[in-house]
């Protein structure tokens, strides 16, 4: 059983902790709560509450929490930590993790820099076995990884081009996000380019991105130029034995974010979560060795499933098919 620590319980890290305890081989010791908000009065039904120091524990007493000791604490108690503090905490929290001997996986929007390997379960699972700091990389690059690993391992990839309509902010979030704008990436390529290569070591590729008024998910426009011949049937064919990607149509109504999003609602998952790349089928085109497809990328949830393998991978559990079908299961991917 490895004890999981989860410090930073927000859209990423409430998701994992949940992810955590549906798996047999791992549980959460408990989950770091900045302030007593109605987050963490839901949160403390399940789950141990550690705060930044002895007065917080105070503050959330007064608020009817009762906390069960500090972040140090907390990270004393456990054999990794799941990092999901906002972007940019990272360097300061590995310190800590450090000093107190224990793993640690750190998110996207922390610099490659700061792990000893990237991570994504279908295209780099064993890079991490065994290493005691890795990063998850972001909801974008998760969603090239999966799919572009699938399409290179199938028919190769000559080079890469993908154009990100990136939501603006997430669902809980009103005070970001371009209003009535859109917002290109002014750097090229947008770094999500040089990220897929963490994952994805010599794939020729390049990234642009736009930020649009939406709060629902991303949207990738992907262009490839293949190696080897391949129909878009045999493409298909590929995606869709990956459980974590989901090829279907949009004429059944899945035409667009808004309804991808309600088809999570209606088979029951929890948040409305979509832990898969949605590839719209009619999208995925070849012509000559150009390959193009569009995917919807739910970006609140996609890398969950990613935390889950790369904590087994770092512990060396199981091979990469044995943890991927474990996570699987686990979460009900690729079983609706
Ligand atoms: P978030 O803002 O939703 O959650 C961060 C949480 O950490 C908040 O609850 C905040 O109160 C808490 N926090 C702040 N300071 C803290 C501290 N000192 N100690 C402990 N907790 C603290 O952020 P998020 O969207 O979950 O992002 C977390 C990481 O995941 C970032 O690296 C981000 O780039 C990455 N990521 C985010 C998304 C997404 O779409 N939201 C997708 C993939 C990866």
């Amino acid at each position: 059983m490895i004890h999981v620590a989860i410090n930073g319980y927000g859209t990423i890290g409430r998701r994992v902790a949940d992810a955590v305890m549906l798996q047999e081989d791992m549980n959460v010791v408990g989950i770091s709560k900045t302030r007593p908000d109605y987050v963490a009065k839901i949160a403390s039904r399940n789950y141990r509450i550690f705060v930044p120091d002895r007065k917080a524990i105070d503050i959330f007493s007064a608020a009817g929490i009762s906390a069960a000791g500090t972040v140090d604490d907390m990270i004393q108690d456990c054999d990794i930590v799941v990092d999901a503090t906002p972007e940019g905490m990272g360097e300061t929290n590995l310190k800590k993790y450090k000093e107190a001997g224990v793993r640690a996986i750190f998110q996207g929007g922390e610099e490659a820099e700061i792990a000893e390997a990237s991570f994504n379960a279908y295209s780099n699972f064993n890079s991490s076995v065994g290493k005691k700091y890795v990063r998850v990389v972001s909801c974008n690059t998760t969603g090239l990884a999966r799919t572009l690993s699938t399409i290179r391992d199938k028919a190769g990839i000559e080079s890469a081009y993908a154009t990100l309509i990136r939501r603006a902010t997430d669902q809980n979030d009103s005070t970001k996000g371009p209003i009535n704008a859109l917002e290109p990436s002014l750097s090229f390529p947008s770094h999500h380019g040089p990220d897929l290569v963490t994952v994805m070591p010599g794939l020729n590729v390049q990234t642009v991105a736009v930020k649009a008024p939406t709060t629902l998910m991303h949207v990738h426009v992907v262009n490839a130029d293949l190696s080897r011949p391949a129909s878009a049937e045999d493409i298909i064919a590929a995606l869709s034995e990956k459980k974590r990607i989901i090829v279907s149509t949009g004429k059944d109504g899945k035409s667009s974010t808004a309804q991808v999003m309600d088809y999570a609602r209606e088979m029951g998952r929890k948040r409305g979560d979509l832990f898969e790349i949605f590839v719209w089928k009619e999208s995925i085109k070849v012509t000559g060795t150009r390959i193009n497809f569009i995917q919807a990328v739910h970006q609140e949830s996609d890398v969950v499933p990613e935390n889950i393998d790369a904590i087994r991978a770092m512990f060396d559990l199981c091979d990469r098919e044995d943890s991927i079908s474990r996570t699987d299961s686990a979460l009900r991917i690729g079983g609706e």
